[in-house]
């Protein structure tokens, strides 16, 4: 385990309705890179959920009827414990998910910049009145909390997927239950005695951690859970969609993405590999709007493969907490073994091997940093979410091609395209099916944003003004005066 300067923040019990709670059975949390065991925490199941909703449900009344001053005061003290402690967040987070170290402080920074966003706008929740009709009624709109709440969030940002749906949700006045990613539950655990410290009380904000079959089932059946907040994948998307049906829960869906990366005749191609970098290989191509497929034009085809190998070929595979490590392990042994298949489907249909293509000798988790060139629309890494360090480049002639070929996906997510043709920048967003399009960029998220999909890749939107939305409902007023 890595040194923290708060050793407090490594818990290894659950943050419940009546405070830190163990298990008699645990669920082994281990490094990635090298598979040890590093902590230990509870495995919970449906009595404790049930005793989560009852907390959760309990503490609602006086936390949606304080003034919004006080929730934003207390939600941008967690903000500032989290900027306090973002050393220890990431060192947590390079610890269980692998994340070279200096992207992790940046997650911690991100993850709380939500915190701080929310805040704010928690007092700006405004209602409306509306020009009646008639004579004799008045109509008004007001925005109330919709409830108790409940998040299931993903591994590959154990940190931030948490505050972008926790720190709206509470800010609207609503409390939350959390259910992290079974290989990531310290950061969540971390980010829960952040909270119990910035004064947030027992019951509006509740981490559990165990079965996620069970407590998903609870979570979902359960009438007073109001809404459910998922970031995963589709297929579980789906299920949890499914599960939520008999309740009419609120849902937000943050789902699996197929980028399309486009790079014009026209671009300026240095930039478009420093986007490409920053999008492909982050987190070891482990996001969901990771470029996972890279459209180049004919005419700066070779070019841009060129000089995408010279750049890649400088990044450095590693533990995530060795210096200089730009590309950490993959999360485990399957994440291992679809990128593998991705490669050699693509091999196989006739791509070549630019660059790596292989294991790293770091380790059996650890994969070299790859471009493939030659790749079409038939290869897996086309139609499926490679979800490691894998850069298909993909050949085009035309911009209605390249924008059917990017259309052609269930997925709509993330979309980046690279352009010096400002005629081409309006006609190309609004033409690419995704919920959000970075033009000249491989780096679109942030807290003011709306962060979110279309198509398969899910429901709603996170971040920015929008997301508070998420959390509220509206009620109309009524009030006849004649
Ligand atoms: P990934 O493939 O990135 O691990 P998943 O969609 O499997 O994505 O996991 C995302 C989150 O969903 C995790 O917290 C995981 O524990 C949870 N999860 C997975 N399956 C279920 C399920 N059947 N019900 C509820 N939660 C689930």
């Amino acid at each position: 385990m890595p040194n923290l300067k708060d050793p407090t923040l490594l818990r290894e019990e659950c943050w419940l309705g009546r405070g830190w709670e163990g298990a008699q059975e645990t669920l082994t949390v281990t490094d990635p890179a090298d598979g040890r065991v590093i902590a230990r925490v509870p495995k919970m199941g449906a009595a404790e959920t049930s005793d989560a909703i009852a907390a959760a449900a309990e503490a609602f009344p006086d936390w949606a009827a304080r003034p919004a001053k006080e929730r934003s005061a207390i939600l941008r003290r967690w903000f500032e414990l989290m900027l306090e402690h973002a050393d220890d967040l990431a060192a947590l987070m390079t610890a269980e998910q692998g994340k070279p170290l200096a992207e992790a402080r940046g997650e911690a920074v991100y993850a709380a910049s939500f915190a701080e966003w929310f805040a704010e706008e928690a007092k700006r929740i405004y209602g409306e009145t509306i020009p009646s009709p008639s004579r004799t009624s008045r109509l008004l709109v007001i925005r109330q909390p919709i409830g108790v709440t409940a998040a299931i969030t993903p591994w590959n940002f154990p940190a931030a997927m948490i505050t972008r749906k926790a720190a709206p949700a509470l800010a609207a006045g609503c409390t939350m239950i959390v259910k992290p990613a079974e290989q990531t539950p310290l950061t969540a655990l971390a980010l829960a005695r952040l909270a119990e410290m910035a004064g947030i009380p027992h019951g509006v904000f509740q981490v559990i951690t165990g079965d996620a079959r069970e407590i998903g089932g609870v979570l979902t059946e359960s009438d007073v859970v109001r809404k459910l907040s998922f970031t995963g994948s589709t297929e579980v998307g789906r299920i949890l969609m499914e599960q939520s049906a008999p309740t009419i829960k609120k849902l937000s869906l943050e789902l699996g993405g197929n980028a399309p990366f486009i790079v014009f005749d026209d671009a300026d191609l240095d930039a478009a590999v420093e986007g490409a970098v920053v999008s492909k290989y982050r987190n070891a191509g482990q996001t969901c709007v990771c470029a996972n497929r890279l459209y180049v034009q004919a005419g700066v085809y070779d070019a841009f493969a060129a000089k995408l190998a010279e750049r890649v070929g400088q990044m450095k595979v590693g533990r995530g907490d060795a210096p200089g490590v730009t590309i950490g392990p993959l999360i485990d042994a399957d994440a291992m073994s679809k990128v593998e298949a991705h490669v050699a489907d693509a091999v196989e249909k006739g791509a070549q091997v630019l660059l790596g293509g292989k294991r790293s000798q770091v380790g059996p988790v650890f994969y070299e940093p790859t471009i493939l060139t030659g790749v079409t629309q038939a290869m897996r890494v086309a139609r499926e979410e490679t979800f490691g360090p894998v850069a298909p480049l993909f050949r085009f002639e035309t911009e209605d091609e390249v924008i059917a070929m990017a259309n052609d996906t269930e997925f709509g997510l993330a979309a980046y395209f690279y352009t010096e043709n400002a005629r081409r920048v309006w006609r190309v967003t609004e033409a690419l099916e995704y919920g959000m399009v970075g033009h000249n960029t491989g780096l679109i998220s942030n807290e003011v944003a709306p962060f979110g999909g279309v198509k398969q890749s899910g429901l709603g939107r996170e971040g920015s003004r929008h997301g508070i939305e998420e959390y509220l409902e509206l009620k109309y007023l009524c009030s006849a005066i004649g």
